[in-house]
């Protein structure tokens, strides 16, 4: 009681309650470091910023979402609700599904999932089929509008996919495309954020 009075008296209870019940009771919250600027897309006026540093955790606190009743029973039945709520939904309609559905036959159909590529625990595209033509350090410079240490240095950090052509290294199309989409910042956002999972 006497760490809830000392606590109070910081005024950061309403912040941190605040921050404790977006959490949905989630035991194992993933901590947020860095920094998010709102800014009007038409203006460009700075409408609020948030620094993780400044919040009473000292980190943004976001739930960790996972499925598992023994990682995170909270966020474990948030799901088992929503999973609950999407197939009434589409038994008996609802939720911005037509009622009419109710009338169509069923299916219970189940998909293995192989057949639509890579799922679950596998970030990022593979590459290596033959499809992917193989660039030379130098092509893939000019067309990343570099000079070729760039991506020299990509493969050295292992930040790119490349292929060993014996005492070669070629960098797959795919790869350079994954590359340049991960990098890529769309012009016209209201949110700029950058923020990062504490280690
Ligand atoms: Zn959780």
């Amino acid at each position: 009681m006497g760490d809830l009075a000392f606590l109070a008296s910081l005024g950061t209870m309403p912040g941190l309650m605040r921050q404790l019940r977006s959490l949905g009771g989630c035991i194992t919250p993933i901590r947020l470091d860095g920094e998010r600027t709102d800014i009007h897309p038409a203006t460009g006026e700075i409408l609020g910023e948030l620094r993780s540093s400044d919040l009473p955790a000292g980190n943004l606190l976001v739930r960790c979402n996972n499925r598992r009743a023994t990682r995170c029973a909270a966020c474990a039945e948030t799901y088992r609700r929503d999973t609950y709520q999407l197939i009434t939904a589409g038994l008996r309609g609802g939720k911005g599904t037509p009622e009419q559905v109710a009338t169509h036959p069923r299916v219970f159909a189940t998909f293995t999932a192989p057949s639509f590529g890579p799922v679950h625990n596998r970030p990022g595209r593979r590459h290596g089929s033959m499809t992917d033509r193989l660039l030379t350090v130098e092509q893939a410079a000019q067309l990343l509008g570099t000079t070729a240490r760039f991506p020299r240095r990509l493969i050295a950090e292992r930040r790119i996919a490349f292929v060993k052509v014996e005492r070669h290294v070629r960098i797959p199309e795919g790869a350079l495309a994954d590359f340049v989409a991960a990098n890529t910042v769309q012009p016209i956002i209201t949110r700029r954020r950058h923020l990062g999972v504490v280690a």
